[in-house]
């Protein structure tokens, strides 16, 4: 078998990062190994529809069309589009995410006074919706990945530590596309990652760390993003690595979805199941009755791969 190509990688992390969302929607919440035991994959449930993708991959669609229409990262208008879609009542959205987009407040304050009040902000729900602008800003080097990153993680999460997570998530993406192994990124992804915060990164995504170590619900950024990663590591590809992030329970379909954008990029798109990409649809609620299916999500990464690297 020949190696994916890195159009082919990028590709997978956008595709793979939706299949795991929707893979793991109807276990959100739910005790560890529901999906080994039901047995069956992507047939729905807990009010999703088979391989209907959730809030993760609908907030990653709307920065990649806004990146795509603007030829660069406008965060107005990242934080306008996420406004339009709050407002047409999507079916999830993270309770801190949606206190931010309708508090009122303008772009560049709203998620920084809300963590002033609440001083607990480090949900996962930047990292979830990684897989586009990893791909587009990947041709930009480490520095500039990096950066947008934390930027676009900022517009929702008014704590640090979400957007340092966020930007390994978008270095490990990176170094993916460019054909290398994510894990042996590590340790220069934690040494880019602000004195404050590496510390406790560095703790997550140790070699011998595993899930079981948590000392937070996977909602938090630290625990979904050191299971994605234990996900990858213990793992030998696409669906055995996604299947295991399903299977640890509680935020299945972030979880997932993080593992799914890293696995994608590492394995390539031709290792997401058909079976999976076969039902995938993102409907896109505030933009009519607009829903991409897998080929859109497929073109909409070529774009990306394309546009980021001009
Ligand atoms: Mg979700």
């Amino acid at each position: 078998m020949t190696a994916p190509s890195r159009l082919d990688r990028a590709v997978g992390a956008v595709l793979g990062s939706a299949a795991g969302d929707a893979l793991g929607a109807p276990y959100e919440f739910g005790p560890a190994g529901q999906l080994s035991a039901r047995g069956e994959e992507m047939r729905g449930g807990g009010g999703w529809d088979p391989g209907e993708a959730t809030d993760d991959t609908q907030m990653a669609v709307l920065i990649a069309e806004s990146l795509l229409e603007h030829d660069g990262l406008e965060l107005p208008d990242v934080f306008a589009r996420f406004q339009r879609w709050a407002a047409g009542h999507p079916k999830d959205i993270g309770l801190q995410t949606e206190d931010v987009l309708t508090s009122g407040e303008p772009w560049d304050l709203a998620a920084a006074l809300h963590f002033q009040i609440n001083a607990r902000a480090a949900g996962n729900g930047s990292l979830m919706r990684a897989a586009t602008p990893a791909v587009y800003f990947a041709a930009a080097g480490r520095e500039a990945t990096m950066d947008a990153a934390r930027r676009i993680a900022a517009l929702t999460h008014g704590d640090p530590a979400a957007w340092e997570g966020t930007a390994i998530l978008h270095e490990l993406v990176r170094v993916a596309l460019d054909g290398a192994d994510p894990l042996t990124a590590l340790p220069a992804a934690l040494d880019a990652v602000h004195p404050d915060h590496r510390e406790r990164y560095g703790r997550v995504l140790a070699p011998d760390w595993h899930p079981g170590l948590a000392t937070e619900f996977n909602g938090a950024v630290w625990p979904c993003l050191g299971s994605a990663v234990w996900a990858l590591r213990t793992t030998t590809g696409f669906a055995e690595a996604v299947r295991a992030a399903v299977d640890l329970g509680g935020d299945t379909d972030t979880v997932a979805a993080v593992t799914g954008a890293l696995a994608g990029a590492r394995y390539g798109q031709g290792a997401v199941p058909a079976p999976w990409t076969a039902a995938l649809h993102v409907p896109l609620p505030g933009f009519g009755e607009r829903v991409l299916d897998a080929d859109d999500l497929r073109a909409l990464a070529q774009r990306l791969a394309v546009a980021g690297s001009r």
